[in-house]
């Protein structure tokens, strides 16, 4: 997990996307990062601090989840959290509450955290971690930074790949005529719909990429295979493949 730590951290996130472990190691870092004593960028890795947080023993980090057989985080469980929040920090110069999943917490719990999210202790910060945020209350999400992880890529299959890296080489550089050709091409092999989508997904992964040296092609290539990925203006053999794909690119649209 390589995603950046936000240059200066909130009181309270919403860790939302990415995978369960996802979060919990972005979680992780976090916890780290509100406690790091080390020089320089948090977390250090390093200190006391930060090896504590990476073995799951420093005392200021709290795990809240639904306790053994039950789905559910409840009141009372909110409510214990809520009053740990108000007692300092014990080794630490904060103490980080996470809490996964969030979207676990029934409503009562839920209220029951409302205020110290909105004016805890300024020591306390939380990491709320939630596969289905719209389970949680809009009181709830409103009191945390938005902190949203890329979905989890899955392994590209080689051909696809390739395929994808000569459509994008030829929309990025071909001319008018070659892109013509390449996508007629493309269409009369008639692609199944779930191939296609997952081909012009590589592609536009790929010329994300290569934007800096393509940029202006490179944005219009982006937008027409979104267009058709998502619109399904894409369609082989119903011909509006070839004329959306290049009239996008070469200005006519
Ligand atoms: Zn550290």
């Amino acid at each position: 997990m390589n995603i950046d730590l936000p240059a200066s951290l909130s009181h309270a996130y919403l860790v939302t996307g990415g995978s369960g472990e996802g979060r919990a190691a972005l979680a992780k870092r976090l916890a780290a990062a509100y406690l790091c004593e080390g020089a320089g960028p948090v977390p250090c890795g390093a200190c006391r601090h930060c090896r504590k947080v990476e073995a799951g023993v420093h005392p200021d980090v709290t795990v809240l989840a639904p306790l053994t057989d039950k789905k559910e985080i409840g009141v009372d469980q909110a409510r214990a959290l809520r009053s740990d929040a108000y007692i300092r920090p014990n080794e630490g110069k904060r103490k980080v509450y996470i809490i996964d999943p969030a979207d676990a917490m029934n409503p009562a719990a839920q209220n029951a955290l409302l205020k110290v999210l909105e004016d805890g202790p300024a020591y306390a910060a939380f990491l709320l971690l939630a596969a289905e945020p719209g389970r949680l209350l809009d009181t709830v999400r409103s009191r945390c930074e938005p902190l949203p992880l890329p979905p989890e890529e899955a392994p590209v299959d080689p051909e696809l790949a390739e395929q994808a890296e000569a459509l994008v080489e030829l929309l990025l550089t071909g001319d008018e005529f070659a892109v013509a050709k390449g996508l007629t091409t493309l269409e009369l092999e008639k692609p199944k719909p779930d191939r296609l989508a997952a081909l012009l997904g590589e592609a536009e992964n790929q010329i994300a990429k290569r934007l800096a040296s393509h940029p202006a092609r490179g944005v219009k290539a982006l937008r027409a295979l979104k267009a058709c990925r998502e619109n399904a203006v894409f369609n082989p053999g119903a011909g509006h493949t070839l004329g959306w794909i290049a009239a996008s690119l070469f200005g006519e649209v």
